[in-house]
């Protein structure tokens, strides 16, 4: 089972959920907080309220980081029964143009089991300007290839 985390493993929960928060499962079942089903949050004045589609709705609709801490979170889960594929794309500057033509071409017919990330960093071993791509797809390494 999975729910929809950021995409790095060294961010909160707290900010990442009452922030909105986008992962790798997001393109399948939204953001972060489209998959909360309740929270419970301690107002100023020390009341503990339970925040759901029924209960405090205001708070549950439109609290985010303003109202007081989260002390609970209860999120959606889903079956995850395959694994994934994922790994690191690496090209040099002078292809900044071709590979966003190509990824804009990828958005526009890619399946919700499909979602990357681009960014320009300087890796190891030469720490110069790359762009840098990470692929992820919710199936097999042979799927994900094509
Ligand atoms: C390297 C990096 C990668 C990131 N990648 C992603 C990503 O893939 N997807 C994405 O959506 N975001 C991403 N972010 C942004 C990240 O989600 C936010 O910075 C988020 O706020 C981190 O959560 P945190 O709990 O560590 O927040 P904190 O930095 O601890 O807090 C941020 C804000 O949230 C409030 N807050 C925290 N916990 C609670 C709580 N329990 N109740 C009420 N308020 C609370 C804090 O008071 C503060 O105002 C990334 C950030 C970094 C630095």
């Amino acid at each position: 089972m999975a729910t929809v985390g950021g995409t790095v493993n060294h961010t909160g929960v707290g900010g990442l959920t009452v922030g909105g928060g986008y992962g790798w499962l997001t393109p399948q079942y939204g953001l972060v907080i489209d998959i909360l089903e309740e929270a419970e949050l301690v107002t100023a004045s020390g009341n503990i309220l339970t925040c759901n589609e029924t209960e405090n709705t205001n708070l549950f609709w439109g609290a985010g980081h303003n109202f007081g801490p989260v002390t609970s979170f209860t999120l959606k889960v889903f079956p995850r029964p395959n694994p994934i594929w994922s790994g690191l794309l690496v090209y040099p500057p002078p292809l900044l143009t071709p590979l966003f033509d190509a990824a804009a071409k990828w958005a526009e017919t890619a399946s919700a089991d499909e979602s990357t990330i681009i960014f320009m960093a300087c890796p190891p071993p030469a720490f110069t300007p790359r762009l840098v791509i990470i692929p992820f797809y919710n199936g097999s390494a042979e799927e994900a290839k094509k």
